[in-house]
């Protein structure tokens, strides 16, 4: 008799079908004419609406002026008929709530009449104002259920989009979602006023260079998404990948990513027809991806756009995550976009590319080719510096989740430890501004600010150094801390602000110098006082070193840990007053964030911890038995005919016998350590606390042993699909 579970069958069906799949419609159809065919953008908009009512949206989408509600009927009507026209027959607000995913509640347009047919219907009351009934999403404390509901209401700013189903599309309007006392109940509220906050201070610091025509400042954002795919029979047998999002089991294969023969290595056909597909699909909703490839661990690949604004990025940043699971569906695959899930190899991350535009299209990150440029550009990136160097903390918090815990430090991702890099040739500037030197370094004399041009920075120069967290890369910042699976918005949001504080604090400064002095000396001035007292945040080696984490805490950069350490960083007073003073959070918001963040530490855990127990009872301690009573049976079969069994069969047995029990031990221990109050103290931060060290070590002697069993135990009755196979099989 053959032995078969889900991991031979899996097995067996991708050797006779795991071809690649030929899904797109119609794949010579030029991309071009695909690109934006689901979005009602601004030349539909243009189109479609009166020229009156299309110039004043335009002003609210350009310049952020609140929005006419006169204009808003007008704009539903021409939204309605044009998604009519694509097959829509409903509508969704569209939005993001505090849980991370995105949410929606369709409506149809439909509205039956009295005489028995049906119309179509959309008003701009439904367009600019929605109110689902939203009580399940958290609120961390901020609702209380009698006044449960709360509203969404319609950003301009992002464009509205069909997503399309095989039976129908449905229109989707990207919207906030605020509670009716007005807090923000969602991560799009505080983006969009940290953008608003950034651009007011940008805009004072470009006044005080003269430029009189700027009257917004936009963050741009470009992210790298990394993910990771395997084939879905493997995916449907494993409880932990399906349950959690990463393997709680799994030995280290013999083949790892040792041979770094993956990174940029030529796609699989299977794999490039699935990126093909999403690639298509993402460009009719208009989302600019640029690059794919494949990515450091085996089964692991990259996709990244073109940057945008970054509230527009935001949303496309979640679709690009919902395509591709989708997608991945279609070609038999399954799209992973947890920060580890698979242990041993690298994580999945997010390089949140950021930058600053101005109205005129011109990137205040780029230095320029005049002096008068690159002052202004020394003052943004000394703004930067000084943001990291006060507030580095926030970015770690903004970032934390029990996802990125395993990342994080695990020399694979940049460190905890948030520093800065500039690169050489930046850092020589930046000290020979600190030490007023004028030919400090190889590039000499040109270090008076505003003066002389600064040398040419190579954008590929800068950028050689990846293990940094907040990396300058010629002309943008890169934060590559960011979760692979997170939305974008809060760590955006949280970068916006502190640099928007960072540039009030400056210009403020620069304000005050001037009237005592010229200009440019009062810049000068700014500039070596800031750089001086941030200079420690600055560092260009090896952030994956040991010596650094012993070097950051000379310097007295945080090494906050874990999501425990990092996320109360939100609760310091200081932390209140900043995103009180610019309008991003209130304090309300930033508590009830706190403690959705918390809860969703020690959820999570308590998902990872029930299923441990669960596959390691119901699946593993079985199949070990199995193979166990195998060996003895064999051992007392080979006594009964009077054969001496050798030391070595024996010692199996022994073996087995001994982790069997210690899987046994440990699983026990771990239900206990759930079971106990601690794991339900009302005290969210005791709670989780409780949950890192407590339970989380519990878990791992689980799978320390239940992978040494893999190793040992009848391959046949190994339940779990293995890494070797996960990773190298599709
Ligand atoms: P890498 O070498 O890290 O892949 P790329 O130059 O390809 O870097 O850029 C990666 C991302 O950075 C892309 O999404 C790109 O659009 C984005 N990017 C480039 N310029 C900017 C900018 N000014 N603001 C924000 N993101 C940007
Ligand atoms: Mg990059």
């Amino acid at each position: 008799m053959t032995f078969q579970n889900a991991r031979t069958r899996a097995i067996e069906a991708i050797a006779v079908d795991a071809g690649p799949k030929a899904t797109v419609d119609n794949p010579r159809q030029p991309v071009t004419e695909v690109f934006g065919q689901n979005v009602f953008s601004l030349s539909v908009m243009q189109a479609h609406l009166p020229k009156d009512v299309f110039a004043r949206l335009l002003r609210t989408i350009r310049s952020h002026e609140t929005l006419d509600p006169t204009v808003a009927d007008v704009v539903a009507n021409a939204m309605k008929d044009w998604a009519i026209a694509r097959g829509a027959t409903h509508y969704t607000h569209w939005f993001h709530p505090l849980t991370g995913a995105t949410a929606e509640k369709h409506d149809a347009f439909l509205s039956p009449t009295d005489s028995g047919h049906a119309i179509y219907e959309f008003s701009g009351k439904r367009l600019i104002q929605g109110e689902p009934d939203a009580s399940s999403f958290p609120s961390g404390g901020i609702r209380s259920t009698f006044e449960a509901r709360g509203y969404t209401a319609w950003d301009p700013t992002s464009p509205a989009f069909l997503i399309e189903g095989v039976n129908g599309a449905t229109l989707c309007i990207p919207t906030a979602f605020c509670s009716f006392t007005g807090h923000a109940l969602d991560k799009k509220t505080p983006l969009l006023r940290s953008i608003e906050a950034l651009s007011r201070q940008a805009v004072r610091v470009l006044r005080l260079f003269g430029n009189s025509t700027a009257n917004h400042v936009m963050t741009t954002v470009g992210p790298e998404q990394e993910y990771f795919l395997i084939d879905r029979r493997f995916y449907l047998a494993r409880p932990d990948l399906i349950n959690a999002g990463r393997t709680l089991f799994g030995a280290k294969p013999p083949k790892g990513q040792e041979m770094e023969d993956h990174y940029f290595g030529s796609i699989k056909e299977r794999v490039l027809a699935f990126m093909m597909d999403s690639e298509r699909e993402l460009y009719k909703l208009g989302i600019p991806i640029k690059t794919r490839h494949n990515e450091v661990a085996p089964a692991q690949f990259e996709i990244a756009p073109v940057f945008e604004p970054s509230n527009v990025a935001a949303d496309h940043n979640q679709l690009v995550m919902e395509t591709l699971r989708k997608v991945a569906a279609r070609h038999g695959l399954h799209c992973i976009l947890h920060e580890k899930p698979f242990a041993g190899i690298n994580g999945s991350g997010k390089h949140n590319n950021w930058s600053l535009m101005d109205d005129a299209g011109n990137n205040l990150l780029d230095p320029g080719e005049t002096p008068h440029e690159n002052a202004q550009f020394l003052v943004f990136l000394t703004a930067v510096v000084r943001a990291i160097w006060k507030h580095g903390k926030l970015l770690r918090a903004a970032i934390a989740t029990a996802g990125n815990d395993h990342r994080l430090g695990a020399n694979e991702a940049p460190p905890a430890i948030i520093s800065v890099y500039l690169g050489e040739k930046l850092t020589e500037v930046v000290q020979g501004i600190i030490s007023g030197r004028r030919e400090a370094g190889r590039t000499g004399g040109h270090l008076e600010v505003g003066v002389q041009a600064l040398p040419r920075l190579p954008k590929d120069s800068s950028d050689r150094n990846r293990t940094s967290p907040f990396a300058f890369t010629g002309n943008k910042f890169e934060f590559r801390a960011v979760g692979s699976s997170a939305s974008i918005a809060r760590p955006n949001t949280f970068l916006n602000t502190i640099i928007a504080e960072s540039l009030d604090a400056l210009a403020t400064e620069i304000e005050k110098a001037k009237l005592t002095t010229d200009f440019n000396s009062a810049v000068q001035k700014v500039l070596t006082e800031t750089l001086r007292e941030c200079e420690p945040i600055i560092f260009n080696g090896d952030n994956y070193s040991k010596e650094w984490h012993a070097e950051a805490e000379r310097r007295g950069i945080p090494n906050l840990r874990t999501c425990v350490d990092a996320l109360p960083v939100q609760l310091e007073p200081a932390t209140r007053e900043l995103f009180r003073k610019h309008g991003v959070y209130s304090e309300e918001e930033l508590k009830s964030n706190f403690t959705i963040m918390v809860e969703n530490y020690c959820k999570t855990l308590n998902i990872e911890a029930l299923l441990t127990s669960d596959i390691a009872r119901t699946m593993l301690l079985p199949a070990c038995l199995r193979y166990q009573a195998d060996v003895a049976r064999t051992i007392a079969e080979t006594k009964s005919v009077g054969s001496v069994p050798q030391a070595g069969q024996e010692k199996l047995l022994a073996e087995l016998v001994e982790k069997v029990s210690r899987l046994k031990t440990a699983i026990d221990d771990l239900d206990a350590r759930r079971a106990r109050p601690d794991a339900e103290s009302h005290d969210e931060q005791k709670r989780a606390k409780y949950y890192r060290d407590e339970v989380i070590p519990a878990m791992t002697a689980v799978r320390t042993v239940a992978d040494e069993l893999e190793m040992i135990v009848d391959d046949r009755y190994w339940p779990l699909p293995k890494y070797r196979e996960m990773l190298f099989v599709y």
